[in-house]
This record gives structure tokens, sequence and C-alpha cells, in this order.
């Protein structure tokens, strides 16, 4: 794929909705914040990254007793950033570094390869962002930012 600019807010709904109608669970994705935020990138590498992140958080709200998935749209330090957050249990302290390891992961056998992050964080390397998971809780709070197109004056 090549970079171009392109809408992550349209990404995201496509992305969330695709890895919705692929899953069994009736968890809704809920978007909140901007309804439009051009970036630079390679739509599908980073359509890639949103299934990840929701795929991940999906299957971390399985047993929580009110299971949200909120992906928000925002400026952050002049990129543009994308929070995917959940009700599920979060990221123990002692695990926080881990997660980003390639073949890392908490899932049975057969669930999880433990590279959706690795290989998420990468590309979000290769576009001039990065893929952090943020400090507050209680659930996880994951944040990509990538470089933001300003809209032609
Ligand atoms: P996989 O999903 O195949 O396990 P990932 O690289 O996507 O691999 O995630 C690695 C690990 O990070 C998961 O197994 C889980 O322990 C943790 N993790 C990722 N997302 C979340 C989340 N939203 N809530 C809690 N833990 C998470
Ligand atoms: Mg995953």
């Amino acid at each position: 794929g090549e970079a171009m600019a392109f809408d992550l807010a349209e990404t995201a709904r496509v992305s969330a909705l695709w890895v919705e109608r692929g899953s069994k669970s009736d968890v809704v994705v809920d978007f909140s914040g901007l309804d439009s935020l051009r970036v630079r990138g390679v739509p599908g590498h980073v359509q890639q990254i949103v299934m990840n992140l929701v795929q991940n958080a999906i299957d971390a709200v399985a047993d929580s007793p009110a299971p949200r998935v909120c992906i928000a749209l925002q400026h952050h330090d002049g990129m543009a950033r994308m929070i995917v957050s959940d009700t599920g249990p979060g990221v123990p302290a002692d695990q926080r570094a881990a997660i980003f390891d390639p073949f890392y992961t908490t899932k049975p056998v057969g669930k999880g390869t433990g590279l959706g992050l690795s290989i998420s964080a990468k590309i979000a390397d290769e576009h001039g962002g990065q893929l952090i998971l943020l400090p507050d809780g209680p659930g996880a709070r994951f944040a990509l930012d990538l470089p933001l197109v300003q809209a032609e004056g």
C-alpha cells in the first residue's frame, strides 16, 4: 500500500464494523469526538491497527458486567489521536511493557497469536506515529497517534 491522506474517523468506523460483524459478541463500538480526522498513512495498514485494537477490546470485555468499547477521535499535541478504550480488567502493571512484544499473549492457545500489538506498534512507528497504552484505567486505553493532514486553506 501507499501512503495518502485519508479520514481516520471513517476508517475506524468501517474497521470496527468489520470486527463487530465477525465477532460472536454483541458488543457495539461507541464513537465520540471528531466526526472527521484527516491523517497521512497507508489506509490498509491503519485499518489493521484499528481491527487489532477493537478485537482486543471485545475480547477483554467478555466477562465484564457492562461491556463497552469506545473509540474517541481527537487532536493531541499536533497529531491525530484515536483512543480505543474498554470496560475490561485492564492490563496489569507488570505486563504493560510485555504486551507489545511479539508472541506475548495471555489468551488460550488458538485464540491469540500475540502478534496484534507488536505489528500495530510497528505500523504506527513506520507512519511517524506511535501506539501506546495510556496509564489511566480502570479498563485498557490505547492511543494511536498519526500525522495530521491540515485542511487546505
Ligand atoms: P493477542 O490478542 O493475540 O493475545 P495482542 O498483541 O493483540 O495479542 O495482545 C497481547 C496481549 O495484550 C493480550 O493477550 C492481552 O494480555 C493484552 N491486551 C491487549 N489488549 C488488551 C485489552 N484491551 N485489555 C486487556 N489486556 C489486553
Ligand atoms: Mg490481539
